[in-house]
């Protein structure tokens, strides 16, 4: 008899036992179908001894001190701001935009933002009011550099153009004048020192917690007695897919070892235009600051098929999702959660940020 099932072992179903056993201390299985718990965040050694992030990278970075400190009671964290750079007709531009992408890309040399913000000022084509993507980018830096550096990218990672997604996808990236080179603004940018699947490791070590891998919830949920069932994986399909299949964007990862000491300049290469079919590719030892002989990198290629990776934030989407959230207003005893469940493109932190919320209620009785 357990007091809650949980079903799937990322951030927002470890949260949630974390949380539930150490301060309810009430007992509960997880069960998780993969053959390892961490979900999309799950990292492991490859045979080189490199620390690979097997779902794509996965960087923690956040301005939520509560989401900061609560993380840090599982693990330590080594500093580190992500780099990224475009590759555009074999030449490297770094991204986000800043001044010098700008005087990359112009072939000029600014000196000073102001002469950058005149100029993306010029370059920019107002759009009111935002709608989409394509909206929010051209908006701030106009035509020709929305198609070079977001129109082809989105299009090989969505299968969908700018146009048709939200403005929050494409938005999700900052434009800058200035010389900032960091992929992400926030306050707190680390990385776990050990690896995530240590950090998930220690969050699951309470023995009121018994996970149960290489399991589909379905395969069990009728032999175990249980009160409460938290769910964190794809909306649809807890409810037999009743409206319909809910799009996702998958992707297939290529890993390659190679007897090199690096393969790029920096952590992560996005190819733009379309002369691969792979969206970025990633040099795993920059993530953990491993020092080797050897390097490990991995290709995404996006996918129809496969894990559900993505949910895809178009309107229409949305309005499916909705069919499936009034369903769950009739289920007491369940409660859903994450990124699948509630079918949001939400970041690591968010996920936590909701699930700690979530707890709260829990432990509350609401
Ligand atoms: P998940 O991590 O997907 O966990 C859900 C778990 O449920 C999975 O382990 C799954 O196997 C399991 N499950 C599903 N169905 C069942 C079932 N029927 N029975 C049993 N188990 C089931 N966020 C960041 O903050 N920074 C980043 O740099 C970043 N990079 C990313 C890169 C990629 C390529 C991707 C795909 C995502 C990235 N994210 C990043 C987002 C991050 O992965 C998510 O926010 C986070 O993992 C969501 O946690 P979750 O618990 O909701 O879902
Ligand atoms: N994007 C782009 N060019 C880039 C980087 C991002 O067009 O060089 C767009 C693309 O649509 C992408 C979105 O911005 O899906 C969000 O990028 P992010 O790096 O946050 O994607 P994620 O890491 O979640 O895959």
């Amino acid at each position: 008899m357990y007091d809650f099932l949980i079903v799937g072992s990322g951030f927002a179903g470890s949260v949630l036992a974390e949380r539930i056993a150490s301060k309810l201390d009430k007992r509960i299985l997880l069960v998780e179908k993969r053959n390892h718990i961490g979900g999309n965040a799950y990292d492991e050694f490859d045979d080189n001894g490199i620390l690979v992030h097997r779902y794509g990278p996965h960087i923690f970075h956040t301005n939520s001190s509560k989401v900061f400190k609560y993380l840090s009671n599982f693990t330590t964290w080594r500093f580190y701001e992500h780099k990224v750079m475009a590759n555009y007709q074999n030449k490297l531009y770094p991204i986000p935009i800043n001044r010098t992408t700008l005087e990359k890309y112009f072939n000029k040399e600014f000196r000073k933002d102001g002469y950058a913000r005149k100029l993306l000022n010029s370059l920019s084509e107002k759009r009111h009011p935002i709608l989409n993507s394509e909206d929010m980018i051209v908006n701030q830096i106009g035509t020709e550099l929305f198609k070079v550096f977001f129109e082809t990218y989105t299009y090989k990672q969505w299968h969908k153009y700018p146009k048709e997604l939200n403005a929050s996808v494409c938005g999700r990236i900052p434009i800058r004048v200035d010389e900032d080179d960091r992929y992400f603004s926030d306050k707190y940018q680390f990385m776990p020192a050990e690896g995530y699947h240590i950090l998930f490791k220690n969050m699951l070590s309470n023995r009121n917690i018994e996970v149960e891998l290489n399991t589909d919830y379905r395969s069990i949920i009728n032999s175990v007695k249980f009160d409460k069932l938290i769910y964190t994986g794809p909306i649809d399909y807890f409810f037999d897919f009743v409206h319909g299949h809910l799009p996702y964007r998958s992707i297939r990862f290529e890993y390659e070892s190679l007897r090199q000491e690096y393969f790029q300049p920096c952590p992560q290469v996005n190819y733009v235009d379309d002369s691969v079919p792979f969206t970025r590719v990633v040099e795993h030892k920059y993530l953990s600051g491993q020092k080797s002989n050897t390097t490990t990198i991995s290709k995404e290629y996006p996918q129809f098929d496969g894990e559900p990776f993505y949910p895809i934030p178009t309107d229409e989407n949305r309005s499916a999702y909705k069919k499936y959230k009034a369903e769950t207003g009739e289920l007491k005893n369940v409660i859903f959660c994450g990124r699948l469940a509630e079918y949001q493109y939400y970041n690591m932190d968010q996920v936590i940020a909701n699930a700690l919320k979530i707890f709260n209620k829990i432990a509350n009785g609401k």
